[in-house]
């Protein structure tokens, strides 16, 4: 989960990261009264869950309350990347000496959190990356050690930061630490950290990024989830408990169990069709929760088929196709249905969705090949067997 950058110089500033004051606006007269209560130039910034905000024009200078409101207003009507801006942060403008990079993510080859370092921050950031990235600074933190002092200092040798800054720039690198490690993020990022005109580090721009799986345990930050950038059927499953990711393709599936649902879009790419999505329905999953997941399988228009495939243990092949049945005729689909049934009670859940003139297969190959080929519009929709 992508958090804004408001939301992350504010968790920021709780570890001890100094960031300008401001405040977050949603409409332009707001924003004006933020700029009056600062009493400075100030600068509006787009806040939307994408980079490069301020190359699209999304992050302006103001020099009056009354310019304030003015780019106000044309910020929050604009679109970036698609995404609408529903916010503006106004902060107080600062003059900038020199834009530092600075970031932690994993590194899933090291299995460790890396801290990531530049001299050369601000918006070119990726293309100094791909172009000179001798630039940018690696050092790998030991996640029960955590980040050293002696690791901070060595970073900021390393980029070359005059020595006056260092206290000041050990202080952020820790706060931006302790801000990973403690919100579950799998990114932390500064860019740019800037030396102001009066000597001052200062984190101008802040995004995280929350590792969703351990939201569970931060209840207060699951609340700043920004509902705008998701898919609506991605927001629906959660809701059902089905994991769902929305893809490109046009079988949709139905799996119970995760391993199982990589393996039939899988095999679904192996002969010829593409994936609509990943659904994980999950274990003993009820006619209730199958009756939405196909709902919102079959809300994408791209869907040709679908593809049920269920490992029936604890659950019952016979109860599966109950649910499945009863899902039909809730939803009352229009494209050809393939059934995959195996397990406890298998036979006699193929003969009740047999009976309800579903195509079925006893094995994974037989439901993909008979899905691809029902999807491309093939003859054998109703083949029994
Ligand atoms: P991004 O483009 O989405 O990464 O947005 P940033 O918040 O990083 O802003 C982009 C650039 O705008 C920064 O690298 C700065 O050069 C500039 N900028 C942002 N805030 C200020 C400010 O307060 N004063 C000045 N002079 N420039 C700013
Ligand atoms: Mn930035």
């Amino acid at each position: 989960m992508k958090l804004h950058e408001y939301q992350s110089k504010q968790i920021f500033s709780k570890f001890g990261v100094t960031i300008p004051k401001g405040r977050v606006a949603a409409t332009a007269s707001e924003a004006k009264q933020i700029a009056e209560e600062l009493g400075s130039r100030v600068v509006i910034k787009s806040q939307v869950l994408v980079g490069g905000r301020g190359k699209a024009g999304g992050i302006r200078l103001a020099k009056s309350p009354k310019e304030a409101e003015d780019l106000a207003t044309q910020i929050l009507a604009m679109e970036i990347k698609n995404l609408p801006v529903r916010k503006v942060l106004v902060d107080e403008a600062a003059n900038i000496d020199k834009e530092i990079y600075i970031a932690i993510t994993n590194d899933r080859a090291e299995s460790k959190p890396v801290m990531m370092a530049s001299s050369e921050g601000g918006i070119d950031i990726e293309e100094i990356a791909h172009r000179s990235p001798e630039k940018i600074i690696k050092v790998h933190i030991d996640p029960l050690l955590g980040l050293r002092n002696y690791q901070a200092r060595d970073i900021a040798a390393s980029i070359d930061l005059p020595r006056e800054y260092w206290r000041a720039f050990g202080g952020i690198a820790h706060g931006l630490w302790e801000a990973y490690i403690q919100c579950d993020a799998t990114l932390a990022e500064i860019n740019p950290l800037v030396i102001t005109s009066d000597k001052r580090l200062i984190a101008l721009d802040g995004k995280m990024v929350l590792d969703d799986n351990a939201l569970f345990r931060h209840p207060d930050l699951a609340e700043m989830r920004d509902l705008d950038v998701e898919d609506p059927s991605e927001i629906e499953a959660r809701k059902y408990g089905l994991s769902y990711i929305k893809l490109d393709g046009e079988i949709g599936c139905m799996v119970n169990g995760a391993g199982l649902a990589m393996a039939t879009m899988d095999i679904i790419k192996l002969y010829g069709g593409q994936p609509a999505n990943f659904l994980d329905v999950g274990g003993g999953a009820s006619a209730e929760k199958v009756a939405a997941a196909l709902r919102i399988i079959l809300t994408d228009p791209n869907v040709k088929a679908v593809l049920f495939n269920i490992f029936g243990g604890i659950t019952r092949g016979d109860e599966v196709a109950r649910g499945i049945l009863s899902a039909l005729a809730e939803v009352k689909p229009r494209i050809p249905m393939v059934a995959r049934i195996v397990g406890t009670n298998a036979e006699e859940g193929r003969r009740l969705l047999n009976d309800a003139h579903m195509i079925t297969a006893s094995t994974l190959v037989d439901a993909a090949q008979k899905a691809v080929n029902a999807a491309k519009g093939g003859s054998d929709e109703h083949p029994g067997q």
